[in-house]
């Protein structure tokens, strides 16, 4: 008997797939730990999206909304736009996942940038398809680059703006430059999960693009500015026959009802947001300036992280670092596995972490090799 006979063998290309590693969340031995890892917000969730998800509990026999109606309306009334064209997920990643199920296949290409979210890379393999990856400029997207990799074969192109982990972020004008000489069947993904936090007049999330294109999608998340990473809430803004095809896909009940009510409380609190995104500027320029000061490089930010470089020396790289971090309960987020040998991403975390850390820093980087 051959060795396909033998056993279930996933198909090509599955076992090529490097699994996820999210954030680390423990420091053994530590008594408070700070996890600043996976961006989460240090300042929660709005009330009353915890209110929402309390009253959820007393209808648990109950199967959700599967049209998620009342998320749905809710994004639409703040970002003006038709419920028709807003899809939920599961999470941000739901729906990339989808994306790459519906319009890849073996055969096809997708683009990716060097410094791009893994997801998508697993996302792209998982349906078959090849990942090609291209360089990016400054720790920034570089559209030119884009545009030298398509092919014939080119079906996705995914580019996260701003970028995770480098905090970076492309110019509407140039999304504009690189939708236009995008081949018409090539869907373009523009993952603006961070796009509360932007302060730039030359940033747009991607709601116009969308709404003159039919091979655009935006997707966004209540995981960040929302604080309801633990719920899984994930929305995409595209065309009807996009969305049409996602949903004949998707499943049924892909969104729980808590999520649903607290996802779409969260979005009505906008003044929630914008003192989380306040409080979040406020300690941007403060980590950075810090950082700096230090003689660190530090990547410049649209976001609620950093991305910090540091120097080649013996003892002082990022993994003695992340190390020494750790050992005082701030734990960052290794960048390698994203084309950073020598860098730590740090999440925005409440004040006392901040402090913490540019102290903890500044003794790291103080103290003899
Ligand atoms: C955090 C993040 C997301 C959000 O994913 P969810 O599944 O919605 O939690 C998506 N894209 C990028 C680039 C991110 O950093």
């Amino acid at each position: 008997m051959s060795e396909e006979m033998s056993k279930p063998v996933p198909r090509p290309g599955i076992l090529d797939i490097a699994a996820y590693v999210p954030g680390k969340e423990h420091a053994p031995g530590v008594a408070r730990v700070y996890k600043l890892s996976s961006n989460e917000t240090p300042l929660g969730a709005s009330p009353k999206a915890i209110e929402a998800f309390r009253a959820a509990a007393a209808n648990l026999e109950r199967y959700p909304d599967g049209q998620a109606i009342e998320l749905r309306e809710a994004i639409a009334a703040v970002h003006g736009l038709n419920p028709a064209n807003i899809l939920c997920g599961n999470g941000s990643d739901e729906l990339l996942g989808l994306l790459c199920h519906v319009y890849l296949g073996a055969g096809d290409e997708a683009i990716i940038t060097e410094h791009g979210f893994l997801v998508y890379k697993i996302q792209i393999m998982g349906a078959g398809a090849t990942p090609v990856t291209v360089k990016e400029k400054d720790a920034t997207v570089d559209v030119d680059a884009i545009l030298a990799a398509v092919t014939p074969k080119t079906k996705m192109v995914f580019i996260a703006n701003p970028g995770n982990p480098t905090g970076t972020y492309v110019p509407v004008s140039e999304i504009r430059r690189l939708q236009v000489a995008l081949p018409k069947n090539v869907v373009l993904v523009l993952d603006a999960a961070y796009a509360e936090y932007v302060r730039r007049n030359d940033y747009e999330a991607g709601i116009e693009i969308v709404s003159s294109n039919a091979n655009v999608v935006m997707t966004r998340t209540f995981s960040k500015v929302y604080g309801l990473a633990a719920l899984r809430v994930g929305w995409m803004y595209a065309p009807a026959e996009i969305v049409d095809a996602l949903n004949r896909v998707r499943g049924p009940f892909n969104m729980n009802s808590a999520a649903i009510s607290a996802g779409a409380a969260a979005i009505r609190d906008q003044a929630f947001v914008q003192e989380t995104v306040v409080f979040n500027q406020m300690w941007l320029d403060k980590l950075t300036s810090a950082f700096e000061a230090l003689g660190l490089k530090v990547t410049p930010s649209v976001t609620n992280f950093v991305l910090i470089h540091f120097p080649d020396v013996d003892g002082k790289r990022a993994a003695d670092a992340d190390e020494f971090l750790t050992s005082r309960g701030y734990i960052l987020r290794a960048v390698k596995g994203y084309g950073f040998a020598n860098s730590l991403r740090m999440s925005i975390g409440p004040e006392e972490a901040n402090r913490g850390v540019i102290e903890s820093l500044g003794e790291f980087l103080g103290r003899k090799a």
